[in-house]
């Protein structure tokens, strides 16, 4: 019998290090509140990823909860935020009351277009409005143009949160995403590069991290003030780390780079192995970026003679689990109100390659849309990426997918 492939699965360390940070806190009864794990995970993460400080939190939607009132994001408050994302970048916004306006991304990285940012600051320039902050994301581990948007921030003085919730580990000229913004995000959701089984940490990388730092841990703690009894000024929320969780955490990130490599090397191998299909194209990589690979994507264009629809049922058919790309925001029912700058007619913003116009067809059934992000939407499959995969589970999966290219005539 064949066995189930996950898309990717938590994965812990050969060696056992989580059971050994958990017993030590078993064995010392710091089962809660607080306890070593947890501020050693922060001081360790913060030292691997080189930020100024680092809070653990109960997840990585938290995290941008906190970095959203770290910058005094509130009613009405205009945040500009990535549209081609996962919900939980943007939910936070408005758990606050403030206004999302979703920028389209760039078929060079899939994350936000710098080109479309700056008609963004143009367009709300114009009648006297600037945003309370930026969040960029790093989607499946691409690198976005971090150093493009983190310029175009300072220009405009507008704190910038990087959503590396997918991109841990995943460096541009040799520092890691979630150190380019005032504010970057992790997640150890059960599904990323490590996982601590649920759980997230704020990245602060202002020249008064420390401060910042301990006040988002005070409003992830009820807000409680530093008073004999309980006192309280502000509203607080219950999103800390539990010690248990962070002794995962410790032991998963001291197998971070093996992991790294190993998906690194799963990319690689459906390269090789794929990359010779007729209409099926790979998610970029940006020079002077390296991925983490979290998972490997790929585009199939219109004149492919398989859809992404005939691969994922090809696969669940062999019960290997895939997923479709991440529907963007702006065609979310729930943000369909909110305003949206697209990048498509922008000059060289990552538009369509002029004279290879192979992304046109736009499925109407799935509620895509001809922007930028709908479009690599509709096209694109996540491939199984599970870190615990043999060469034989790839070949298995490499084998499904090249049999459905058998036969077709290619347009
Ligand atoms: C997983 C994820 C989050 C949220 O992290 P949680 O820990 O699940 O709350 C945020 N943004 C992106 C892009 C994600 O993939």
């Amino acid at each position: 019998m064949k066995e189930h492939i996950f898309l990717a699965s938590p994965h812990m360390s050969e060696e056992g290090y989580e059971q050994a940070y958990i017993k030590e806190a078993f064995d010392t009864n710091w089962i809660a509140p607080l306890g070593k794990n947890v501020t050693e995970f922060e001081k360790e993460m913060a030292e691997k990823l080189g930020a100024g400080a680092a809070v653990a939190l109960s997840a990585g939607t938290a995290a941008i909860h906190m970095a959203l009132k770290a910058v005094g994001a509130g009613q009405g408050d205009l945040v500009f935020c990535q549209d081609l994302t996962f919900s939980a970048t943007a939910n936070p916004i408005l758990y606050e009351k403030a206004v999302p306006v979703f920028i389209d991304s760039n078929r060079k990285t899939w994350n936000m277009d710098p080109g479309a940012l700056r008609k963004a600051f143009e367009k709300y320039g114009a009648v006297g409005k600037r945003p309370r902050a930026v969040i960029v994301v790093h989607l499946y581990g691409l690198c976005a143009q971090i150093e493009e948007i983190a310029e175009i921030c300072r220009e405009y003085q507008v704190p910038l949160i990087e959503d590396a919730a997918e991109s841990l580990g995943t460096t541009c000229h040799g520092k890691y995403t979630g150190t380019f913004g005032d504010y970057g995000i992790i997640s150890f959701n059960g599904n990323k590069i490590i996982t601590s089984s649920g759980g997230g940490m704020l990245l602060v990388n202002t020249p008064d991290a420390p401060e910042r730092a301990a006040k988002a841990l005070y409003w992830a703690t009820q807000a409680r003030e530093p008073a004999r009894w309980y006192q309280h000024t502000e509203i607080g929320y219950n999103y800390r780390m539990s010690n248990i969780v962070a002794g995962i955490g410790r032991g998963q990130l001291r197998v971070l780079d093996r992991r790294i490599e190993k998906k690194r090397y799963i990319f690689a191998y459906y390269q090789e192995h794929l990359g010779r299909l007729a209409g099926l194209s790979f998610m970029p990589m940006q020079e002077g970026a390296r991925s983490n690979c979290w998972l490997s994507c790929i585009q199939l264009e219109d004149a492919c003679p398989v859809k992404p629809l005939d691969i994922m049922k090809a696969l669940e058919e062999d019960d290997v689990e895939s997923r479709p790309i991440w529907k963007p925001m702006h065609l979310q029912p729930v943000f369909a109100q909110y305003d949206f700058i697209p990048s498509r007619d922008l000059p060289g913003a990552g538009g369509l390659v002029p004279g290879k116009e192979s992304l046109r067809v736009i499925d109407e059934e799935m509620g895509a849309d001809d922007s930028i992000g709908g479009q690599l939407f509709c096209h694109g499959v996540c491939l199984p990426s599970d870190t615990k995969m043999t060469d034989v589970d790839l070949e298995r999966i490499c084998g499904v997918i090249k049999s459905l290219w058998q036969g077709k005539r290619v347009e």
